[in-house]
This record gives structure tokens, sequence and C-alpha cells, in this order.
């Protein structure tokens, strides 16, 4: 059934369909009686949207429940992610709206809700705005109280500026390196060539038009990245990047014009933030042991946070980490904003390959490959635990196990690990894991989902 998902990620939904001007509306009134139940100070938020045409249908009607709710808005036009959580900061805003669905196909879009440092919401802070939608209990404002609007152009610029400030962008400058970007047609088109441009790079864009008409199957995967690779190849470019459509992960093509697999983005900035300066690093449960890898050889430590962006934002700081990321090519760098920023990958990215003075193959060749295989099924919600016991039973006792159960269970192996959790949104489970070769990966995958099949089978069949 199509329902619309709000989860602590936000809100998602179909155009047409669940993800009405209506529903947007609530959401907006909801956050403002959220931001002002702390007391009656006039409040404001930033707000900006990724390129696909549902986003000004759905701006107006965030706006006009945020401002009944007597809230004023700063819109920021089409800009990233990162772009919108480095402006609520900027800004001081007490929070800040996102309008995207990420990777999600067009038919989607979605709202995502900021802190004011612009990370996203706390869990708790999610299941409260929640709350506050489902029980329709909005504060709304006064005639005298009612929030304002204004627009704020300089996004782009700023953030601009902040990857530069973290950038020796004279070395990169120095190799005009020749860049492919694929920007999906998304809120990447323009602020990307303006970074790359500060950088000395000569660049040639496919999919740059902010039209949201996505020209490939949006999630920046190898199947979705063909003509990358071959524009690479065309111009004979030292590296391609791609973006997804709100320019916050990142996934890198080879001077031989190959995908070189979204795992190697975070592994690769590790290694590049590393040989600058030591501390600790924050990733996901789900993210390659590559950085572990790179940075054991670095002498520093990994800290490992459940799945999802704001997770490891906190663990970031509770731990005070100098870097991080997750392995579906989102890095963060928390000197420039502390969520997920393609454009920071790419400026890393090139500034490793400027000091190295290596091509990008031979950089991906010095760290340590692996076989991941992630894989999902169909799983009721409550067999999730169940299975979650089993796996736990059963890997306790193996030689030189480690297991984390921070979401849902990972256990590490010295031949490799397998993690299983169920989905917030879907009737799923995924098993994952990775290991020196196929077959390794495929057995402790193939051990869990044979756990799976008999707690599944056992509630069919009793
Ligand atoms: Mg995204």
């Amino acid at each position: 059934m199509d329902r619309l998902i709000v989860s602590v990620s936000g809100v998602r939904g179909t155009i047409g369909g669940t993800l009405s001007p209506q529903a947007a509306c609530e959401f907006g009134c909801a956050f403002a009686t959220m931001l002002r139940s702390g007391g009656d100070r006039p409040l404001t938020i930033a707000m900006g949207r990724d390129t696909r045409p549902s986003g000004p249908m759905l701006a107006h009607a965030l706006k006009a429940g945020l401002t009944a709710g007597g809230v004023s808005v700063v819109d920021l036009g089409v800009v990233s992610t990162p772009g919108v959580a480095l402006m609520t900061s900027k800004l001081k805003a007490a929070g800040g709206i996102v309008i995207t669905a990420s990777h999600n196909p067009a038919e989607y879009n979605g709202i995502k809700f900021l802190q004011p440092t612009g990370t996203g919401l706390t869990a708790a802070d999610a299941g409260r705005l929640r709350d506050i939608w489902e029980s329709r209990r909005f504060a709304l404002a006064g005639p005298d109280e009612l929030g304002g609007e204004s627009s704020e152009l300089r996004t782009h610029g700023l953030h601009v500026d902040a990857v530069c400030a973290a950038t020796d962008v004279t070395a990169v400058a120095a190799q005009r390196f020749k860049v492919v970007v694929d920007s999906i047609n998304g809120a990447g088109c323009v602020v990307t060539p303006m970074l790359l441009g500060r950088l000395g790079c000569e660049v040639a864009q496919i999919n740059g038009e902010p039209t949201g008409r996505f020209a490939h199957a949006p999630e920046p995967i190898e199947g979705n990245l063909g003509q990358l690779c071959q524009a690479v190849r065309k111009h004979r470019a030292g590296v391609g990047f791609a973006q997804d459509p709100d320019a916050d992960r990142l996934v890198i093509v080879d001077e031989a014009g190959r995908f070189i697999g979204e795992e190697y983005t975070l592994a690769l900035a590790t290694a590049f933030v590393l040989s600058h300066r030591k501390g600790k690093v924050a990733t996901n449960l789900a993210t390659s042991r590559m950085i572990d890898d790179v940075a054991a050889a670095a002498g520093c430590e990994v800290v490992r946070a459940p799945t999802g962006e704001a997770n490891v934002a906190e663990a970031m700081s509770r731990e005070g980490c100098i870097f991080g990321g997750e392995g579906n090519g989102g890095v963060i760098d928390p000197r420039v904003v502390p969520v997920r920023d393609s454009l920071v990958g790419m400026a890393m990215v090139l500034q490793y390959m400027a000091e190295t003075g290596k091509p990008l193959s031979e950089l991906v060749r010095q760290i340590p490959a692996y076989v991941m295989i992630k894989t999902k099924r169909p799983c009721p919600a409550e067999a999730v635990a169940p299975i979650v016991a089993r796996a736990r039973e059963a890997s306790a006792g193996r030689p030189g196990a480690k297991l984390d159960d921070a979401d849902g269970l990972r256990v590490d192996l010295p031949e490799g690990w397998v993690s299983v959790r169920g989905s917030n949104t879907e009737p799923i489970i995924r098993i994952m894991g990775e290991a020196k070769d196929r077959a390794a990966v495929e057995e402790l995958i193939g051990q869990v989902n044979a756990i799976a099949d008999e707690v599944i089978g056992k509630r069919n069949t009793g």
C-alpha cells in the first residue's frame, strides 16, 4: 500500500499520491509547533530544495504551515543538502528543512528536518515531531505573530568558500585536473562547477541542467553510471564524479573510466585526512572494513555507529572524531559542515591525487580490497528479533567473534563480517557481509539466511 513514510530521517512520499500539499502544510505546522514549544520568541528556519519539479509546490505548502505556526522562513531556493545544513548553522536558525527524496526515483519527494547545527533531528525530536503531526494539535499564531518570508541566495558561494577553506587550493589548482561530473540534473548542478573552477579544474559536466528530470535512475551505483564512465574515457579525464540528486553523496570513476565502488569514497577520503592529521574517525556498522585498515595503518581508531547519518554525526561529536561518513559515498568533514557533503569528498580526492602525484587507480590499489555483498529479503516485523537473537547465539561461541548489537547484529570475525537488521520502513531484513573473497562472504550470509529460513518457516507452519 502506498503510505506516507514518516521515520527518523524525515518524510517520504509520492507526488500525486501520499506527499500531498496538505501533508506538507501539516508538517510545517507541526515543526513550528515543536520549535515554538520552548517559548514565544520569534524563530527562523532555513529551507532549501533539490531540483525535483514538485519542490516549489512542497515549499509553498511548508511555508504556509511554518508561517501560520509563527516561524519565519529563509528560502535558499535550489541548493544541496549540505548547503542547507551549512546555512542553517550560519544563519543561526532554529532549524532547517530540506525538500528532497535524495536518490529515490522521480515520483518521490521528501522533507528532511534539521537541528540548528545542520544535522538531522535526534530520534527523540523526530518522535516528538511525529506525535505532534499525528495528533494535529498545532499551536497556530495570531495575526500579529505570523512568521515572515525572505530569500537568501548566497548558499553556493558560502559553501564553496567553506570547502576551499579546508582545502589546499593552490596545490590542487597547480595540477589543472580534467574532471567529468554527473550531477544528474540535481542540486549539485550549479555549485559543483563553481567549486571545481575554484580548484583550477577543467570541467566537463553531464546531466548538468538543474531541471530535476533525471537522466538515469538517481541512485549513484554502477548500473546507473555507464554514461559517466564513457565520458571519462572520451575526455581522457583524471577522474569522474557522480552525485545523487541532493548532492550529499559522491561516487568516483577512475581515470580508466572504471566505477570503483561507492565504499571507496570514504576509504580514500579517510586515507587522505589521516595523512595530514591523526584522530578518531566514525562510520556506521554497514561500512566496509577498508576504513579499519586505513585507520589502523595510520594508528587511528574507528568508532562504529548504528546506520543513519544522524547516528554517525552524533558519534562524531560525542567521540571528538576529526572525520567520518558512510560507505554509501557520504563523507563528513566537521570543519565544513557536520553532514555528508559530495563537495568535500571531491576536494579531498583531488588534493590526495595532487599531493601523491598518483593516478586514482593507484590510490585505490593501495587500499586492501574486499568483496561486499548486500542482500534483503521479505520478513515480517515480528520475526526480526528472533532472527537476530538466534544469529547472536550462533555467533557467540565462534573463535575471535566480536558482536555489536547497536543496530540489529554485526558479527566481526577474523575472515570477515556479517550483519543482519530489520528495516524501519519496510517489512524486510537486510543481511550483508564482507570478506576477502566471494566464497567466504557468501558462506557468512548463507549462515544467517539459514537461520532466517528456519524462523520465518516456523512462523508460517506453526
Ligand atoms: Mg542524498
